[in-house]
């Protein structure tokens, strides 16, 4: 029987973990332990989050305003991408829906006919979180906050995920998780499975446990260092492998967005928060120094630097599995994708729910562990050809890193899926992935790539038709912000941090 599960480490992905066992399957029937070296510490970065956390609250049953005061919190309606496309260009990826899709077909079909009639080419006019963020106004329709009859707004956060991790500690040492301190130095294993039975801290006492959940960060202490179970290196495709981030000083208004500026060996991001800015310039050191970078990194600035800018370094990529023997790894001991599309907190989320469905009873099924690998292989490689597709597909030849990701071979999955793009205007999603067809079409139509054609299904009303719909839908968008409150205002009035 699996009665004893040990989570190495205390980071975002241990105290998450952590939290979602204890809530969903309790602490009655099984002992929950955590093990975590403040000594150590966290990776101490990770900011931006995508809708889906969401769930995650809900799960555990948070009060959404009071994890955003905990958390510093403030909204995020999307990602905002600046020279990426080509200097002094910029476009929006957005949560939420495209205008309306209509007749059996995506909306984006009769913006591509309305663009052949010399429409505008600024898609986001059909969007209200884009138009909400451009615009600092947000507001919360579910719940007693919204009109009711305002279709909801889709939105995620901008959070402070080190006071995430305390949050849900205190969460989960309520519901009988118990705290270890100290620092791993090695585990016992059993001669005859080869499965963990003990962890053995440095100052000599051990942990026992049937199941042990690894996330002790990049070196993934157990998933590799004691399973070695591999690493896909895809830094031929996402070659950024540094990151030098330091926080600055809060701005007067606190936009409901994230900022992603091309750079000339990688990309910044700012965050705004309640009570600071996040920055970090990612970048690939083959292209810039550590000093170069730090140098632009400081100047680029926009406020007062709060702490001294540290560097973080890592590999982009997935572990090649991440449950081995009683052993599953979760978080960046699972791999790491860069911070592009704030997909890691989700990803530990994903991995989560799929521990949950298949959680251990009486043994450690074969089949179970393969399809749990399987399935978070998949996750991984899907998010991963988005992310590439915002590097290759550019117009930029400034640098020699843009020279590089643009004439670099892309995985086949990929390079078959623009092409289908660039002809039809179809990016072929998959039920099973994260990003959708309206993130699709952001990214490759923000960085400039227009379809040729478009479904014939849009051709089969008139042209007044077409314009009398899509003003209505413009119409509706507007409507739709100027009712909202101002983003601030919002923050103020539910859930502004003490
Ligand atoms: P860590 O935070 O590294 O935690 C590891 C834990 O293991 C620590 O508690 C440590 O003490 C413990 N530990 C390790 N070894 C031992 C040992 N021997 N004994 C005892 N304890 C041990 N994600 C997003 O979703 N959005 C973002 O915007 C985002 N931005 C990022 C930017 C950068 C530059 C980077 C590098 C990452 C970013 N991420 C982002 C990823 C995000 O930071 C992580 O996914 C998240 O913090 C989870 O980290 P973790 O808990 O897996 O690891």
């Amino acid at each position: 029987m699996i009665k004893n599960v040990v989570i190495l480490g205390g980071g975002t992905a241990g105290w998450m973990t952590a939290a979602a066992i204890a809530k969903t399957v309790g602490t009655k029937n099984i002992s929950l332990t955590l093990v975590e070296s403040e000594e150590i510490g966290t990776v101490g970065v990770g900011e931006a989050t995508i809708p889906m956390i969401s769930l995650f609250n809900n799960v555990l049953g948070i009060d959404e305003n009071e994890f955003i005061r905990e958390t510093n919190a403030t909204f995020k309606l999307g990602i905002e991408f600046c020279d990426w496309r080509k200097k002094g260009h910029s476009y929006f990826h957005p949560f939420g829906l495209l205008g309306v899709d209509m007749d059996g077909i995506s909306f984006t079909h009769y913006w591509y006919r309305w663009m052949k009639m010399g429409g505008s080419p600024d898609y986001t006019i059909f969007n209200a979180e884009t138009q909400a963020a451009r615009a600092a106004k947000f507001i919360r329709t579910k719940g007693e906050t919204g009109p009711k009859l305002m279709p909801s707004i889709n939105y995620a956060f901008q959070f402070d995920a080190g006071r995430f991790a305390k949050y849900l500690r205190r969460f989960s040492e309520k519901l009988g998780v118990t705290r270890i301190e100290g620092k791993v130095d090695h585990v016992k294993q059993c001669e005859v499975t080869g499965n963990i039975n003990e962890l053995v801290l440095a100052d000599g006492n051990s942990v026992s446990g049937d199941f042990f959940i690894d996330c002790t960060g990049f070196k993934g202490m157990l998933i590799e260092g004691v399973f070695n179970a591999g690493f896909d290196d895809w830094s031929h495709w996402l070659p950024v492998n540094k990151a030098v981030a330091a926080p600055c000083e809060a701005a007067t208004k606190a936009v409901p967005y994230t900022k992603s500026t091309a750079l000339e060996a990688g990309w910044k991001w700012r965050i705004p928060l309640q009570n600071r800015v996040g920055n970090g310039y990612v970048y690939c050191d083959q292209y810039i120094s550590d000093d170069e970078a730090h140098n632009r990194f400081v100047n680029s600035l926009e406020g007062e630097l709060l702490a001294d800018p540290k560097i973080l370094r890592f590999t982009t990529g997935k572990r090649k599995s991440c449950w081995e023997k009683n052993c599953l790894a979760i978080g960046l001991s699972g791999g790491f994708l860069e911070p592009l599309e704030s997909t890691s907190i989700h990803l530990i989320q994903v991995a989560i729910a799929k521990l949950l469905a298949m959680f251990p009873r009486e043994e450690i099924s074969d089949v179970m562990r393969a399809r749990f690998n399987e399935e978070m292989s998949a996750d991984y490689d899907n998010i991963k050809d988005f992310l590439i597709a915002h590097y290759h597909v550019t117009e930029r030849d400034d640098t020699e890193f843009w020279r590089y990701v643009r004439n670099m071979q892309i995985p086949q999955t990929l390079a078959d899926r623009l092409e289908i793009f660039k002809a039809r205007g179809e990016a072929l999603v998959r039920q099973t992935e994260l990003f959708k067809e309206v993130s699709w079409f952001s990214v490759l139509v923000g960085q400039g790539m227009m379809p040729e054609s478009y479904h014939r299904v849009a051709d089969a009303i008139s042209d007044d038709e077409l314009q009398t719909r899509l003003t209505n839908i413009r119409n509706g968008v507007k409507k739709r912000i100027e009712m909202m409150p101002e983003h601030n205002a919002f923050i103020d009035q539910h859930c502004r941090a003490k």
